[in-house]
C-alpha cells in the first residue's frame, strides 16, 4: 500500500530531525507578529524575523508541517477552487529552513535524497529548474542527481526569483517537477504549439518542490549585496506530494481529502464521479471544510471584517454548493468531524476546538439559510426576466472554464447575458446576499458581470457609505505613516529591550532612542510628549490584553511622566513620556519607575482573568476558548465562545468557583519553558501568541495553567473578592463577561448595598424583606390597575347614556354627533360600543381631539346601511379637519390633524343624513 498522508508528513519531519533539524510546531493560522498578513499563507512567516536578523533562535535548522491558508489576493482565487485538481483555500506546507547555517549545496542534496531515496521517486521521471544564470545551483543538481543538462531548464525572474519585498531578503529559486505523463491535456499542444514542460502551465510537469536561496539583500535603490550569511527556506505541499506518491492525478483523491468527499456522498446521496457538476461541489465543500475548520480554532469567528468575513465567504460558498448537492439542512458542521479524524492525530488543536468548530459553523449555516433561498430566488427570477435575448456563442475566458465545457459541465457564455450593477447591489442591499457569491451563480449560469456593472455597484456602495458619514462624527487622528516606518528602520538597528517588569518596579536605564511626529530627536524638552526607547524597562507594553503601564522617567537635567506603554515595530517597548521638566536626551542615563497601584490593579485583574477562564471551562465546558480579553487596572473583560446563553445560575455556580480558589490563597507560580513541554503540560494555547522556543507559562495550582506573557499576583488570596458585573452576547457564539476584583469589586459591592439600603429606607423596612415587599407592592399595583379599568368603562357609560339622550331625529332617523375631547380611538370606539347597544336603529358619529390630533368614528345601524354608508360619512366629514377616512358601511373611522373644525365636521352629519336619507 501506498504511502499515507500522515505517514508522509511524519517521514518527512523524520529525515530532516536526522539531518539536525529541529522540528517546530506549525504556528497559527492568524499571524502573530504580522498585522497586515491576512493568514499565514507559508512556512517561512514564522520565521521571518528570524531569517531579517531581527531574532535568534537556539537552532539553525528548521523543519515544519506548517498550517497555511490562501483565499483570495494574487494567490488564489476562491472560484478555482473545487474546479481544478490542486486549488486549495486551507493547505500543509513542508518545509526545511537553513539560518545562516547549509546553503545551497545541502538543500539540494536534502531535497534530492529525500525524494528519490525516502519517498522512492524514480529519477527518470523528475526534472529541476534553476535561475537563469545560476550556474552554481546548476552544477550542484549534476553532481548531487546526476542530471543531464536538458533535465535542468534555466527559467526568468518570474518564476524563479523570490524576494520578501521591495527591499530585504532575495534571491533565486530552484525547483523539482515530476512528470506525471503526456496524456494529461495541454493547452499549448490544443492550440497547435508545443508543451513548454516544466515551464508549461498543464499538468504534465507537476512542481512539487521549492527551494529558496535567500543570497542577498536589496536596498531602496534596487542594488542587491551579498548576505553574509545566506539561508535556505523550501516548500513542498503536502497534498500536492501525496499525490504523486499515492499515483493520484488529483489531490482530492488522495486519502487527506477523499473521506472528506465520501463523508458528502453519504449526506447528499449521491456518487462522486457520477455528475461533473455535482464532483465540483463535493470538492468545494471536502476543502472548505479543512478552512473552516482550522480558521475557527485559531480564533477566527465569522464575521463582516477582515479574516473573520474571509472566513464568512468561504462557508457561505460551501453551503450554496451544499444545496446544489440536495443539502437543504445544515450539513457543513457534520462534515468538520471527519477533518478532525484526519488531521486531529497531527494537530491535536482541533480535536480540542472540536465542538466550538461544530457550533460556529451549524450557527452560521442556520444564519445563511434564509438570505441563501431568497437571494438564489432572486437570482433565477432576473435570470429568466432578462435572459431571452439570442445566444451568441464567445469565446471562453479562461482555461479552468475551457476545461469545464470541454467537458460539457458548463455551457458557453454568451455575451448578451448581461447583470446590471444595480441588481447585484439590490441583492446585497436589500437582502442581504453577497456580490462575490452572486457573480459567481451568474458566471456558472453563462452570465457575464462586465467591468461597467461592478463600477456600477461600486457608485451605489460609495454614494451609500457617504450617506452613512454625513450621519457620522469623525474619529480622533491615527499613527501617521510616519511612525511606522520609523520603528520598522529602529526595529532593525536596536537591540530588543529587555523586560524586567516580573520583578521589578524600578531600575536604572539609558535611553536608546527618542521619536516624535515619525522623527529621530536627540532630545526633548519641558512640555514635549516623546517616545522614548530604553535598553531595559519595568514598564510592561500593552499585550495579550493588559493595558500598559504608566510611570516615571527621570535623568540627570529633566524628567517625564510615562503616560502609555505599548509595543512598535515588533519587539520594541515604546513608552509615551511627557516631559516635566528639564530635558531628556538620547544616550543619557536615566531612572524608571513604574505606577505601582495601577500595576497592582492591573495584576489582580489579570490574574482573577485567569482564574474566570478556568471556573468558565468548568462549569461551562471545555468547549469554552478564549476570544478576547480587556485587563485593566478597575475592571477586565473576557470574551469567550459559547453556543448558547447564560444562565443566572451558572454565572453564580462561576463566580463562586472563582471566589473559592481566591479563598483558597493559591500560589501563583509562573515559568520559563519549552513550547512543547508546556503544551504537554495542558496549558492552554492562546491564539495571536507569539510561538517562541521560550514561553512563559502562569500556573495556579492545578485549578489553571496558560501561556501568558502578562503581570501577575503571587497568591490568589490578594484577589480579596471577584464580582461578575455584567454578562451578555457580543457575535454569534461569542459571549462577554465583565468582572471587577479587589477594591474595586468592594466598591461595586458598597454602591449595591448603598442602593439597597435606601429603596429599604423609602420603604421602612429592613433590606432583606425588599423582595416580599416588592413583590407585594406589585401585586397591589396591578389590582389597582384593574379597578380604574373598570371605574374608566363605568364612566364611559355614563356618559354615553346622557349622549343617547340627546339624539335627534332628521328625516325619521335617529342622529346622534358627538364631541369626547381627550379620548384616543380606542376610547371612542369603547363609547361607541355602549352607544350602539342602547340605539338599536340610528345614526352616531363621534369625534374627539386630543393632543392636536382629531379622531373621528361613524355607525349606522345595519337597517339603514341601504341608504346611508359610515364609510361615506367619514368620506365627507374628514377633509375638513384636514384628513381622511373610511370603512365598512356600518362602522369606519377617519382622522386629521385640525382640531379647530372637529365641531364644523360634526354639525355637518345632520344635513347629510337629511340630503341621503330622505326616502
Ligand atoms: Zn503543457
Ligand atoms: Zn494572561
Amino acid at each position: 500500500m501506498a504511502m499515507t498522508g500522515s505517514e508522509l508528513r511524519q517521514r518527512f519531519l523524520d529525515y530532516f530531525t536526522r539531518h539536525g533539524h529541529t522540528v517546530v510546531r506549525s504556528s497559527p493560522l492568524v499571524p502573530a507578529q504580522d498585522p497586515t498578513l491576512l493568514f499565514t499563507n507559508a512556512g517561512m512567516v514564522q520565521f521571518k524575523s528570524v531569517f531579517l536578523g531581527e531574532e535568534q533562535r537556539d537552532y539553525k535548522r528548521a523543519a515544519t508541517a506548517q498550517k497555511c491558508v490562501r483565499a483570495g489576493g494574487k494567490h488564489n482565487d476562491l472560484e478555482n477552487v473545487g474546479r481544478t485538481a490542486r486549488h486549495h483555500t486551507f493547505f500543509e506546507m513542508l518545509g526545511n529552513f537553513s539560518f545562516g547555517d547549509y546553503f545551497k549545496d545541502e538543500a539540494i542534496e536534502f531535497c534530492w535524497e529525500l525524494l528519490t531515496g525516502e519517498l522512492g521517486l524514480p529519477k527518470d521521471r523528475l526534472k529541476a529548474t534553476v535561475f537563469t544564470d545560476d550556474d552554481e545551483a546548476f552544477e550542484l543538481w549534476k553532481k548531487h542527481a546526476g542530471l543531464s543538462d536538458d533535465r535542468i531548464l534555466r527559467l526568468g525572474e518570474e518564476d524563479n526569483f523570490w524576494s520578501m519585498g521591495d527591499t530585504g531578503p532575495c534571491g533565486p529559486c530552484s525547483e523539482v517537477h515530476f512528470h506525471q505523463g503526456d496524456h494529461i491535456p495541454c493547452a499549448e499542444e490544443q492550440a497547435g504549439r508545443k508543451c513548454l514542460g516544466p515551464a508549461c502551465e498543464c499538468d504534465r510537469w507537476l512542481e512539487i518542490w521549492n527551494l529558496v536561496f535567500m543570497q542577498y539583500n536589496r536596498d531602496a535603490s534596487g542594488k542587491m549585496t551579498p548576505l553574509p550569511k545566506p539561508s535556505i527556506d523550501t516548500g513542498m505541499g503536502l497534498e500536492r506530494i501525496a499525490a504523486v506518491i499515492q499515483g493520484k492525478s488529483s489531490n482530492y483523491d488522495t486519502d487527506l481529502l477523499r473521506p472528506l468527499i465520501s463523508h458528502v456522498e453519504r449526506l447528499a446521496g449521491k456518487r462522486y464521479g457520477a455528475d461533473a457538476e455535482h464532483d465540483v461541489s463535493m470538492r468545494v465543500i471536502a476543502d472548505h471544510a479543512r478552512a473552516a475548520t482550522f480558521l475557527i480554532t485559531d480564533g477566527v469567528m465569522p464575521s463582516n471584517e477582515w479574516r473573520g468575513y474571509v472566513l464568512r465567504r468561504i462557508m457561505r460558498r460551501a453551503m450554496r454548493h451544499g444545496r446544489m448537492v440536495g443539502l437543504v439542512e445544515p450539513f457543513l458542521w457534520d462534515v468538520t468531524k471527519t477533518v478532525v479524524e484526519i488531521l486531529g492525530t497531527a494537530y491535536p488543536e482541533i480535536v480540542e476546538a472540536q465542538g466550538r468548530v461544530a457550533a460556529a459553523v451549524q450557527q452560521e449555516e442556520e444564519r445563511f439559510a434564509a438570505t441563501l433561498d431568497l437571494g438564489m430566488a432572486k437570482i433565477d427570477e432576473y435570470i429568466r426576466t432578462h435572459g431571452r435575448s439570442v445566444q451568441v456563442d464567445a469565446p471562453a475566458r479562461d482555461p479552468v472554464r475551457a476545461a469545464s465545457e470541454a467537458r460539457g459541465a458548463v455551457g458557453p457564455a454568451p455575451t448578451s447575458k448581461v447583470v446590471d450593477g444595480q441588481f447585484l447591489f439590490t441583492l446585497y442591499d436589500t437582502h442581504g446576499f453577497p456580490t462575490d457569491l452572486a457573480t459567481e451563480v451568474f458566471e456558472e449560469k453563462g452570465w457575464t458581470v462586465p467591468k461597467e456593472a461592478m463600477e456600477k455597484y461600486d457608485a451605489e456602495m460609495e454614494a451609500q457609505r457617504a450617506r452613512a458619514r454625513a450621519g457620522a462624527s469623525f474619529g480622533g487622528a491615527t499613527d501617521g505613516e510616519g511612525s511606522v516606518e520609523i520603528y520598522r528602520q529602529l526595529s532593525a538597528q536596536l537591540p530588543k529591550p529587555e523586560f524586567l517588569g516580573y520583578t521589578e518596579m524600578a531600575t536604572p536605564a539609558r535611553i536608546l532612542a527618542l521619536v516624535a511626529g515619525g522623527r529621530r530627536l536627540t532630545e526633548a524638552s519641558q512640555g514635549q510628549t516623546v517616545e522614548v526607547i530604553l535598553d531595559r524597562t519595568p514598564a510592561y507594553a500593552e499585550s495579550g490584553g493588559q493595558m500598559g503601564d504608566t510611570g516615571a522617567i527621570t535623568g540627570r537635567d529633566g524628567q517625564g511622566t510615562i503616560e502609555d506603554t505599548y509595543y512598535r515595530g515588533g519587539h520594541l517597548i515604546v513608552h509615551r513620556v511627557r516631559v516635566i521638566q528639564g530635558h531628556l536626551r538620547e544616550n543619557q542615563e536615566v531612572a524608571v519607575s513604574v505606577e505601582s497601584r495601577r500595576r497592582q490593579g492591573l495584576k489582580l485583574h489579570h490574574t482573577g482573568t485567569h482564574l474566570l477562564h478556568a471556573a468558565l471551562r468548568r462549569i461551562l465546558g471545555t468547549h469554552v476558548a478564549q476570544a478576547g480579553s480587556l485587563v485593566a487596572p478597575d475592571h477586565l473583560r473576557f470574551d469567550f465562545s459559547h453556543g448558547a446563553s447564560v444562565k443566572d445560575s451558572e454565572v453564580a455556580k462561576v463566580e463562586d468557583l472563582v471566589n473559592e480558589h481566591v479563598q483558597a490563597n493559591i500560589v501563583v507560580t509562573p515559568a520559563e519553558m519549552d513550547l512543547n513541554a508546556a503544551l504537554q503540560s495542558g496549558a492552554m494555547a492562546l491564539f495571536g501568541e507569539k510561538y517562541g522556543d521560550r514561553v512563559r507559562v502562569i500556573r495556579i495550582g492545578d485549578f489553571s495553567t496558560e501561556l501568558c506573557g502578562g503581570t501577575h499576583l503571587e497568591a490568589t488570596g490578594q484577589i480579596g473578592l471577584f464580582k461578575v458585573v455584567a454578562e451578555g452576547a457580543v457575535a454569534a457564539g461569542v459571549r462577554r463577561i465583565e468582572a471587577v476584583t479587589g477594591e474595586a469589586a468592594l466598591r461595586h459591592v458598597g454602591q449595591e448595598e448603598a442602593a439597597l439600603r435606601e429603596s429599604a429606607g423609602l420603604l421602612k423596612i429592613p433590606p432583606l424583606e425588599l423582595p416580599q415587599r416588592l413583590q407585594k407592592l406589585l401585586d397591589e399595583q396591578k389590582q389597582l390597575e384593574k379597578q380604574l379599568r373598570e371605574l374608566e368603562a363605568r364612566v364611559a357609560k355614563g356618559r354615553a347614556q346622557e349622549l343617547a339622550a340627546s339624539a335627534k331625529v332628521v328625516g325619521g332617523v335617529s342622529v346622534l354627533s358627538a364631541r369626547l375631547d381627550g379620548l384616543d380611538a380606542e376610547g371612542l370606539r369603547s363609547v361607541m360600543d355602549t352607544l350602539r347597544e342602547r340605539m338599536s336603529s340610528g345614526v352616531i358619529v363621534l369625534g374627539s381631539a386630543m393632543d392636536g390630533k382629531v379622531t373621528l368614528i361613524a355607525s349606522v345601524s345595519k337597517d339603514l346601511t341601504k341608504r346611508i354608508q359610515a364609510g361615506k360619512l367619514v368620506q365627507e366629514t374628514a377633509p375638513l379637519v384636514g384628513g381622511k377616512g373610511g370603512g365598512r358601511p356600518d362602522l369606519a373611522q377617519g382622522g386629521g390633524p385640525d382640531a379647530s373644525r372637529l365641531d364644523e365636521a360634526l354639525a355637518r352629519v345632520p344635513g347629510l343624513i337629511e340630503r341621503w336619507g330622505a326616502v
